[in-house]
């Protein structure tokens, strides 16, 4: 069964298409990047996965569930939004605390000193996320997204405002879950360390689908890996 099956989904925001039957899946326990132009609707698929929006046509599925409808399966799916704010008034340990109580989890102490350890947060545990660098507020919001340990991560731009020291302790904190994975970036660097796959959209359909190697084996002689993305984002228009 395929963790992720989006099949011929078509989403309108008012009268603007955001998708216009766009199809792919990803398999359970794949790593799968979604890569396209700004505005191609990569930030809509990941809110259709996470149950926040509902299709104007087409299935979605996540564990062969319906994301909107079933409740038991967002238990198992986490969203990781782009440029997400935790709580500001709320300190590190209280946003952590919070969530894992609204999640009943099972363990919750132990998930919010877990999950503090993974992402180096237990420094700031006392902070009110007000008071932390926007590079901080995203380590939070990874670890409020990681918590539970989800089957199936959605992660929006995850290593923003990261810098680079960070963003190795974060792929390689990420790289670690045993869960599937939907990354959507427009960094080509960050999608080849934390997936296998591409699924490439553009106007809100699928353009190309492969693996990083099929993706190199297209490169001219020397070319970068970003310069055949772009050329093939380029020949499908805007
Ligand atoms: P991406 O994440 O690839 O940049 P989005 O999914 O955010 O793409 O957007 C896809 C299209 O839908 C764009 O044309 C965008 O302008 C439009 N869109 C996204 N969100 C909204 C919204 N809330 N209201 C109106 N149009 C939207």
């Amino acid at each position: 069964m395929a963790a992720i099956l989006v099949k011929d989904v078509v989403k309108f925001y008012g009268s603007t298409p955001a998708l216009r039957g766009l199809s792919f899946e990803v398999p359970e326990g794949e790593r799968y990047a979604l890569l396209g132009p700004n505005g191609a609707g990569k930030t809509t698929t990941l809110r259709l996965l996470a149950g926040l929006l509902k299709p104007d046509a087409g299935v979605v599925r996540v564990l062969g569930k319906d994301p909107v409808e079933d409740y038991e399966v967002k238990r198992y799916i986490g969203y990781l939004p782009e440029d997400a704010t935790p709580y500001l008034a709320l300190t590190v340990r209280e946003n952590l605390e919070y969530i894992a109580a609204l999640r009943g989890l099972d363990d919750p102490r132990d998930r919010v000193e877990k999950v503090m350890d993974l992402l180096g947060l237990r420094k700031y545990e006392r902070y009110r996320v007000s008071a932390l660098s926007r590079g901080n507020v995203q380590r939070l919001a990874i670890a409020l997204a990681i918590i539970h340990e989800p089957k199936v991560l959605l992660l929006d731009e995850p290593l923003n405002y990261l810098d680079i020291p960070t963003q190795e302790e974060v792929v390689s904190v990420l790289s670690k879950m045993n869960a599937t994975f939907l990354v959507s970036t427009h960094i080509m660097s960050v999608a080849g360390r934390l997936t296998d796959n591409i699924v490439m959209i553009s106007n809100g359909r699928l353009i190309w689908q492969g693996t990083f190697e099929d993706l190199r084996k297209m490169a001219h002689e020397e070319e970068p890996i970003e310069s055949v993305v772009a050329r093939m984002m380029r020949s499908v228009g805007p």
